[in-house]
């Protein structure tokens, strides 16, 4: 009873135990797979940061220093002002930041850029002058320049009284830009587009979609675009899964604000995937060798379990040797493979006298000791079981009747030759012997019943002898 209760407490700790190591890995696995998700994400957005801070925000906000200092102020109020002067502080600004820079004067009706452009504002070859001033905004960014196309940033400048002076801002080249793209592209894997609220794609990393002096191209022209805007506009999400030509992209969209744009970002998953799978792999791996520890454990612990119970199953408690049950077992598992064999039948002679004369305890002592002589006279593949009280059997594969006669003999003559002593005891005992052969289909009760006739005229001539059968 307590024996059964201990394996249930054990097998309850061993599910606890399988059940805490799933739980612990399956956890440890998610985790790890949000968390490199999380960090690819992370590795994906933050140089996007980086590049429109750099790219963008930067020269507008230089741009929009110079506008509201005023610098150019005393250029724009002046119908003659003074040219090379105003082009030498546009190329020593180009020189400090980098980019472009340029004015475009009311008064005296010229744009001059710091790469030395210089040309009058005519309603027919300066048009975004014209239209921006009607326009009343304080700000814009735009393409310009069709032999060069650059990202113009425009400030609208006024005078003290609040009359129009004309336009003074940055310049940038998309060359520039698409320089800076590639890299990105390369280091990153993800191609972006930016886009103005007529959705037209004014920078982009991906040259074939890159606006040039005569055209622009609409987002609403790109493939993927329609399907993205379906599945954004459903689900509601800034972020979506599209699949095009067999691949995942991941389209991102966010304002830019400053600029009332809007930036698109798409990264094909593949890259992302792999990352995925390899920390995936890992986790399996872990899995894996958790499962086959545990694995390991329980079948440790099974295989304990198993070969205690069998043991107590099959043995007799006070010889140690195969009780009935495992003698029966192991006679079909020798008639199955169709295994000759011989069986023996001895009887302890005149035991009674023993247990009347010296007590059961003595009579325990001498089966004991004549099991252990029986283990000894046989061979490692033969069977030694208590068949009864004092009757033991022994099945001997392959072992022909003759040999098994001549095995019994030994086995009476050394039991007949030991000395059976304690210090207040000694004691002359013998056994008697049946023996006889097993043909193929014979089933162990006849068998028995043969070998019980031999070991009963071993008795009947007077014990301390082996008869063998004759059926
Ligand atoms: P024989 O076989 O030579 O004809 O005489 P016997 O005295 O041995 O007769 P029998 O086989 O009928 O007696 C067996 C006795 O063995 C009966 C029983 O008291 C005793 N016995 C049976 N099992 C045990 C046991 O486990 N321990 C002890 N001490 N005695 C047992
Ligand atoms: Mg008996
Ligand atoms: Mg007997």
């Amino acid at each position: 009873m307590t024996r059964i209760k201990s394996l249930r407490q054990t097998m309850l700790v061993g599910f606890l135990l399988v059940a805490g190591i799933i739980s612990l890995v399956a956890y440890y696995a998610i985790s790890n797979m949000v968390g490199e998700q999380s960090r690819l994400q992370q590795q994906a957005m933050s140089p996007v940061f980086a590049l429109i801070d750099q790219e963008l925000m930067k020269p507008m906000y230089v741009g929009m220093a110079l506008a509201k200092a005023g610098v150019f102020k005393p250029y724009l109020e002046q119908s003659e002002p003074d040219k090379t002067a105003l082009l030498a502080y546009l190329q020593e600004l180009q020189k400090e930041f980098g980019f472009g820079f340029f004015v475009a004067s009311e008064k005296s009706g010229f744009h001059m850029e710091s790469d030395g452009t210089d040309r009058p504002l005519l309603e027919n070859s300066t048009e975004w002058y014209f239209e921006l001033r009607e326009k009343k905004m304080d700000f814009r960014a735009a393409l310009g320049k069709t032999n060069d196309v650059h990202l113009f940033m425009d400030f609208r400048q006024l005078n003290e009284q609040g009359e129009f002076l004309g336009f003074v801002g940055v310049s940038k080249s998309l060359r520039d830009f698409l320089e800076v793209f590639s890299v990105y592209k390369q280091k990153h894997g993800y191609d972006f587009l930016f886009v103005n609220t007529n959705n037209e794609i004014l920078l982009t990393s991906d040259p074939r979609v890159a606006p040039t002096g005569s055209a622009v191209t609409s987002l609403a022209d790109l493939d993927w675009y329609p399907e993205w805007q379906q599945v954004s506009r459903q689900i509601n999400s800034q972020s979506n899964l599209i699949t095009r030509d067999g691949r995942d992209l991941l389209i991102t969209e966010m304002p830019v604000n400053a600029l009332n744009w809007r930036l698109f970002l798409i990264s094909p998953l593949e890259a992302r995937k792999q990352a995925i799978t390899q920390t995936f792999i890992g986790n399996l791996v872990l899995m894996i060798a958790s499962f086959l520890l545990l694995y390991f454990l329980v079948s440790r612990v099974s295989g304990h379990f198993q070969s205690t119970v069998s043991r107590r199953v099959n043995t007799d408690p006070l010889t140690g040797l195969s009780n009935r049950l495992h003698v029966e077992d192991r006679f079909q598992a020798l008639l199955e493979a169709r295994t000759p064999m011989s069986l023996i039948l001895a009887d302890i002679d005149h035991f009674k006298s023993v247990n009347d004369q010296y007590g059961h305890n003595v009579g325990d002592k001498v089966i004991r000791k004549v099991a252990d002589l029986l283990v000894e006279g046989v061979r490692k593949v033969d069977t030694v079981g208590r068949w009864g009280g004092e009757e033991f059997i022994i099945l001997l594969p392959d072992e022909s009747l003759d040999s098994a006669v001549q095995v019994a003999e030994r086995i009476r003559e050394s039991i007949a030759a030991y000395d059976f002593r304690s210090d207040d005891w000694q004691l002359n005992i013998s056994i008697s012997l049946g023996v006889t052969r097993a043909s193929q289909y014979e089933s162990l009760a006849d068998l028995i019943h043969a070998a019980d006739k031999a070991l009963y005229r071993a008795k009947n001539e007077g014990r301390n002898r082996v008869v063998a059968s004759t059926e």
